[in-house]
């Protein structure tokens, strides 16, 4: 927690400095703890103006605290489902009837194009949730793709890869907890298809 609200302290000049003074939406794409629990140190720091998050439950006792949470400071919870908007971000994954049993499978997935690129923040999406991905998005070609790591499965499988062709990827890695770091063969994986690929490391130490 100490470390949560030192890299809070950090960062919260850093966004006045960049004229970000209040968080317009705070964006809780899943129930995992490594995404949700740092929810308290945030609202206090950022005071955001409307939770965004999933139409589909998740049990976490992090998450469940955050939705609690969030009236009790007065801020709007809004669902969103494939299809709607968020400011300049899309929604294009989970729907309502996409309520796998993983956490990371029904992450929430949005698309923007920022300055004309298209970017597809993938979160932790779980292999379930790529194959619905797979399954029912038309081939979108994508510079940027932005993941971090499912607690259990593979990120970025190939057909999805496949499918979407990004001209660059960019991995969220963690050094904790363990399932979160990116394994030697995904690094293989990923160098093969010729494509930059950017490893952008978050420094465990949060999850406490
Ligand atoms: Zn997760």
């Amino acid at each position: 927690l100490r470390s949560r609200a030192l890299r809070a302290s950090i960062l919260k000049p850093f966004l006045q400095s960049q004229g970000l003074n209040v968080l317009p939406n705070l964006i809780l794409t899943h129930g995992d703890a490594d995404h949700v629990g740092g929810f308290e140190v945030v609202a206090n720091y950022f005071a955001p103006k409307q939770i965004v998050t999933s139409v589909v439950p998740f049990r976490s006792p992090f998450y469940r605290k955050a939705m609690e949470a969030a009236p009790r400071r007065s801020i709007p919870v809004v669902q969103l489902a494939a299809g709607e908007r968020v400011s300049d971000w899309t929604v294009l994954y989970p729907t309502a009837e996409d309520n796998l049993p993983q956490a990371d499978d029904k992450a929430l997935v949005l698309a923007t194009t920022l300055k004309g690129t298209r970017v597809l923040l993938l979160g932790d999406l779980g292999p379930l949730g790529q194959k619905a991905l797979v399954e029912r998005r038309a081939g979108c070609s994508c510079r940027h793709r932005g993941e971090s790591i499912p607690s259990q499965g593979e990120p970025l499988t190939e057909p999805l890869l496949e499918k979407i062709h990004p001209r660059e990827i960019i991995v969220v890695d963690a050094t904790y907890p363990v399932s979160a770091r990116v394994r030697p063969p995904l690094r293989e994986r990923l160098a093969r298809r010729g494509v930059p690929v950017f490893f952008h490391e978050r420094s465990g130490g949060d999850h406490d």
